[in-house]
C-alpha cells in the first residue's frame, strides 16, 4: 500500500521574538517534512489583529530563514482564511451539526423544529447575535491517539458543545485551525505540549466535517537546567539571542533536534543531513527537555572548529559587520582566524581572541596587575634579546628560540609566556602563543614588548 506523503505545519501565532521552543516545533516538522519528501507549510495565526503585527510576524520569517527552515507552502495569514470558515460555520449550521446560542425563542422554536430537540442547553437568551456551538457528544470519550504520550482520553460529558463563533460572527481559534488543518490536507500535527486540551475540540470539529484526522504529536515543554519552564533568565531565550550571541545555524538545529529527541546511540554531533534522514517523531521522549545553553555553547565550539577555514573567515566577516568593525585585509583576517579557529565557542567570541591582530591591545588592567609583577621583568626582557634575533619569524622557528629560555632562567613556562602574552594582546587570553607572535609579526611584537617592559619599570 502507497504511503502518502506527510504534510506538516508550522503554525506560529506572531506575538513576538520566535522563541526556542517554537524554533524546535518547526525545526522537527521541517526534518519530517525534508525526511520523507513531503510539504512543510507555513501557516501564520494572527487572528489576534493587536498583537500580529506586521513587525512580529516578519520578526518570526526572520528567525526561520536564519535557521535555514525553508517552507514549500506560505507563509498563510489565517486571518486572510475568515470567509472559508464563516463558510464552513454555514455548512455546519445548514447540516444541523452546530447552532446558533444564545438565540431568541423564535430561533429555538424554528431550530426544532427543523432539528428535532437537539442542541440546546440552557434557554434562549433573547438577545442580538447568537454566537454558534458545535453539537459535541454528551456520551463517552474522545481519545487523542497522540505518537508521544499515546492514548490521551477525554470525557466527552465534561465538554459543553463549543462555541465556534462569537455572537459577532467571527471564527474562535480551535475553529479555525481544524478547518485550516483539514483544507491544507495537514497529515501530521506536531506543536508544543500546550495545545493537547485544544485537540478534542479540534478532532470535533474535523468530524463535523468529515476530514480525516491528522496523526497528532504534542512535544513536551522546554525547561532550563534549574527545572523552570524556559525563559530568559535561563540565557537566550528566542532565535534572535542565539544569533546574537553568536551561534550558527547548523549548531542550533542540532542541538534543538536533541531536545527530546535523540538517536539510538549516544552520539551529538548530527549534520543537518543526517538529522533529516535520522529524525523520526515517534522517538521524541514524553518528559520535558532541558535547554542548557552550556551544552549548546560547547556544540557549537565544536562546529565553529570543524568548518573549514574559508566558510569560518566568511562567518567571522559578516559577523563583524554586524558589530559594525571593518577588517579590510581579507587575508590578514584569514591568518588571525586560522590561529583562533580552535578557540572561540561563538561568533562572538573571536573578535576579542584575534583583536589585537589590528588595533593596539588595550591593557586589561586586571590582567596586567595579575601577571605583570616586577619579577618577571627578567624573563620578559630575555624574550626581547631573543625575539630580536628570531629569524625566520614563524611559529615553529618562534617556538625552537624561546622554549630553551625556560631552562635557561630557571622560570615556568607559563611565568615566560603569560608575561608575553600581556605584553601583545593586553590580556591573558588568547591564541597559542607562537601563533600569535607570529602572526602579530617582528615589529610589532618588538614594539609591544618594549612597551610593556618601559611600562614594568615604571619608565
Ligand atoms: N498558533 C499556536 C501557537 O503559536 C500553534 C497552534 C498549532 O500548532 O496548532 O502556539
Amino acid at each position: 500500500m502507497s504511503q502518502k506523503s506527510p504534510r506538516v505545519r508550522f503554525a506560529p501565532s506572531p506575538t513576538g521574538a520566535l522563541h526556542i521552543g517554537g524554533a524546535r516545533t518547526a525545526l522537527y516538522n521541517w526534518l519530517v517534512a525534508r525526511g520523507s519528501g513531503g510539504a512543510f507549510v507555513l501557516r501564520i495565526e494572527d487572528t489576534d489583529r493587536e498583537r500580529s503585527t506586521p513587525e512580529n510576524v516578519a520578526q518570526i520569517i526572520d528567525a526561520l530563514e536564519w535557521l535555514e527552515l525553508d517552507w514549500d507552502e506560505g507563509p498563510l495569514s489565517q486571518a486572510e482564511r475568515a470567509d472559508r470558515h464563516r463558510e464552513v460555520i454555514e455548512e455546519l449550521v445548514a447540516a444541523g451539526k452546530a447552532y446558533p446560542d444564545p438565540a431568541t425563542s423564535e430561533d429555538v422554536r424554528k431550530w426544532k423544529e427543523e432539528h428535532g430537540n437537539i442542541g440546546y442547553r440552557g434557554e434562549p437568551r433573547d438577545v442580538e447575535g447568537a454566537a454558534i456551538r458545535l453539537r459535541m457528544p454528551d456520551e463517552g470519550e474522545t481519545v487523542v491517539d497522540d505518537v508521544i504520550r499515546g492514548p490521551v482520553r477525554f470525557e466527552n460529558r465534561l465538554a459543553d458543545d463549543l462555541v465556534i463563533a462569537r455572537g459577532d460572527g467571527s471564527p474562535v481559534y480551535n475553529f479555525a485551525v481544524a478547518v485550516d488543518d483539514a483544507d491544507m490536507g495537514i497529515t501530521e500535527v506536531i506543536r508544543g505540549d500546550d495545545h493537547l486540551s485544544n485537540t478534542p475540540k479540534q478532532l470535533a470539529v474535523l468530524a463535523a466535517m468529515g476530514a480525516p484526522a491528522p496523526r497528532y504529536a504534542h512535544l513536551p515543554l522546554l525547561h532550563g537546567p534549574d527545572g523552570k519552564k524556559l525563559s530568559k533568565r535561563h540565557g537566550a531565550a528566542s532565535v534572535q539571542e542565539l544569533r546574537d550571541s553568536g551561534y550558527l545555524p547548523a549548531a542550533v538545529r542540532n542541538y534543538l533536534a536533541l531536545l527530546g529527541w535523540g538517536t539510538d546511540d549516544d552520539t551529538t554531533i548530527l549534520s543537518t543531513d543526517e538529522l533529516v534522514s535520522r529524525f523520526s517523531v515517534d522517538r521524541v521522549g514524553r518528559s520535558s527537555a532541558v535547554f542548557d545553553e552550556k551544552k549548546l555553547r560547547w556544540l557549537n565550539g565544536r562546529y565553529m572548529r570543524d568548518m573549514p577555514l574559508d566558510e569560518y573567515v566568511e562567518r567571522v566577516a559578516e559577523r563583524l559587520e554586524l558589530e559594525g568593525r571593518t577588517v579590510a585585509d581579507r587575508d590578514a583576517l584569514r591568518e588571525a582566524c586560522a590561529i583562533a579557529q580552535d578557540k572561540a565557542q561563538t561568533l562572538a567570541e573571536v573578535w576579542p581572541l584575534i583583536a589585537f591582530c589590528f588595533e593596539d591591545p588595550v591593557d586589561d588592567e586586571k590582567a596586567w596587575s595579575k601577571v605583570m609583577k616586577p619579577e618577571v621583568e627578567p624573563a620578559l626582557a630575555r624574550a626581547l634579546e631573543v625575539l630580536r634575533e628570531t629569524d625566520p619569524w614563524n611559529a615553529a622557528t618562534l617556538e625552537e628560540r624561546l622554549e630553551p629560555l625556560v631552562e635557561e632562567l630557571g622560570v615556568k613556562a607559563r611565568d615566560l609566556y603569560q608575561p608575553l602574552r600581556v605584553a601583545i594582546t593586553g590580556t591573558t587570553v588568547s591564541p597559542g602563543i607562537f601563533d600569535s607572535l607570529a602572526v602579530l609579526g617582528t615589529e610589532r611584537t618588538l614594539a609591544r614588548v618594549e612597551a610593556a617592559l618601559s611600562r614594568l619599570r615604571g619608565a
